[in-house]
C-alpha cells in the first residue's frame, strides 16, 4: 500500500482469482475478469462481498464492482478524460474550474473500483498519493488563491488516508482564511463503513470549519445497517450529509430504484445532491441511459419524495465545461 493508506477494513478482493474464490463470480468468467483485472483496478471490501447476491447476475451491487469482459471494449465517443480536467490543473493535484472553489485530490486510491468510474484511467491502489512536496505545493496553491472560498477534497478517496494525514490536511486548509466551508467526496462509509471510526470523525474535526461530506451511492441497498451507522457519526459530528448518485442502466433505472435510492439516503440523514448521468469513460456502455429516459425517470419521481430529497440531474459537459443540469 502507498504511503499513508490505514490499513484495510478486514479482507479485501483485489483480483479475479479472488472474487472466483469467494463465489461472487463464475469459474467461467474468471478468465475474462482477469484481463479486465489487468487494466482497470478490482477491488471488493468484505463488507460490499456481504451485500452481492452472487447468485444473481443483475444484482445492482453486483453490477456496480464485479468486473465484466465489455469494460475491454471502447465504443465510440468514450474518452480517457471525460471531465477535461487538465486544463484547469494550477499545480499537481488542484482542480480550479470554478472561481469560488477547487478540488484537491490527495490520492487516487478508493475503498472499491466502480465499473463505470470517470477516473477509471487514472484511480487505483498504487498510483497517485502526492508525495510530501506535491501536497505542500498544492497547499499553498490554496493559501494564495483568495478567491477560492471551498476546498473540496477528492481523489480517488480522501477517507483513504490515514486519519493523521487527512486530519493534517484538513487542519492546513480550515486555517487559511479565505477558505470558508471544507468537502469531501467518499465512498467510504457505504463502502468500508468501518473506516469510520472515532479517530477520522476527529479528523474531520480538526478543520474547525463547517465541513459538508458528499457520498457517493447508487443503490438503496448500499444503505446497510453498518453504513448507515457511520454516516451516524459523522451527523452526531455536525457534518453535513450530501448524496451523489450516478444514473446506472440495471443498477438504479426506474423510478421505484431511484425512489428507493433517494428514501434510504434520507433515512440515513443524507440529503441528495447530484444525480450524475454517465460519463462517457472507456468501456462504460453497459450503464448508459438515454438522456430523455434520465429525464423522464426524474420527472416522475417529482411528487413522490419529499422537495429536498430530489437529486438535481446533471450532466458533465464535453470539454471542460462542468456540471450542466439536464433538461427536455
Ligand atoms: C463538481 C466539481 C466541483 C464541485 O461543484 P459543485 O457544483 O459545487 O458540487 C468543483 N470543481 C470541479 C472541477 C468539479 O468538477
Ligand atoms: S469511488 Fe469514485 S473515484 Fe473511486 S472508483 Fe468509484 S467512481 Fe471512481
Amino acid at each position: 500500500m502507498p504511503d499513508g493508506d490505514s490499513t484495510g477494513q478486514g479482507r479485501v478482493l483485489r483480483s479475479a482469482r479472488a472474487l472466483r474464490e469467494a463465489g461472487l463470480i463464475a469459474p467461467g468468467a474468471e478468465a475474462g475478469a482477469t484481463a479486465v483485472a489487468a487494466r482497470y483496478a478490482v477491488s471488493v471490501t468484505d463488507h460490499v462481498a456481504g451485500l452481492i447476491d452472487a447468485a444473481d447476475p443483475a444484482d445492482p451491487i453486483g453490477l456496480q464492482y464485479l468486473p465484466h469482459p465489455a469494460e475491454l471494449v471502447t465504443a465510440p465517443g468514450e474518452l480517457d478524460d471525460p471531465t477535461a480536467d487538465g486544463p484547469f490543473t494550477p499545480v499537481k493535484g488542484v482542480v480550479h474550474r470554478y472561481p469560488d472553489r477547487a478540488l484537491l485530490k490527495p490520492l487516487l486510491a478508493c475503498p472499491v473500483y466502480c465499473r463505470f468510474c470517470f477516473r477509471r484511467e487514472v484511480v487505483g491502489p498504487d498510483g497517485g498519493v502526492l508525495s510530501a512536496a506535491e501536497l505542500e505545493a498544492a497547499l499553498a496553491w490554496f493559501e494564495g488563491t483568495p478567491a477560492v472560498r471551498e476546498a473540496i477534497l477528492t481523489g480517488g478517496d480522501p477517507f483513504m488516508l490515514s486519519p493523521r494525514r487527512l486530519g493534517e490536511i484538513l487542519a492546513r486548509l480550515g486555517a487559511v482564511p479565505h477558505i470558508e466551508t471544507l468537502r469531501v467526496h467518499t465512498r467510504v462509509p457505504v463502502a468500508d463503513p468501518g473506516r469510520v471510526d472515532a479517530a477520522l470523525v476527529a479528523a474531520l474535526r480538526a478543520a474547525g470549519k463547517p465541513v459538508f461530506v458528499a457520498v457517493h451511492a447508487n443503490h438503496a441497498r448500499e444503505f446497510a445497517a453498518p453504513a448507515v451507522a457511520a454516516l451516524g457519526r459523522l451527523a452526531e459530528a455536525g457534518v453535513v450529509l450530501l448524496g451523489q448518485s450516478v444514473l446506472l442502466r440495471g443498477v438504479n433505472d426506474s423510478v421505484s430504484a431511484l425512489e428507493g435510492l433517494v428514501r434510504a439516503m434520507i433515512r440515513a440523514r443524507v440529503t441528495p445532491y447530484y444525480l450524475h448521468a454517465l460519463d462517457p469513460a472507456p468501456g462504460v456502455a453497459r450503464f448508459s441511459v438515454p438522456d430523455a429516459e434520465g429525464l423522464a425517470l426524474v420527472e416522475a419521481l417529482r411528487g413522490r419524495v419529499p422537495g429536498f430529497a430530489l437529486p438535481r440531474f446533471v450532466r458533465e459537459s464535453a470539454g471542460g465545461g462542468g456540471k450542466k443540469p439536464m433538461r427536455g
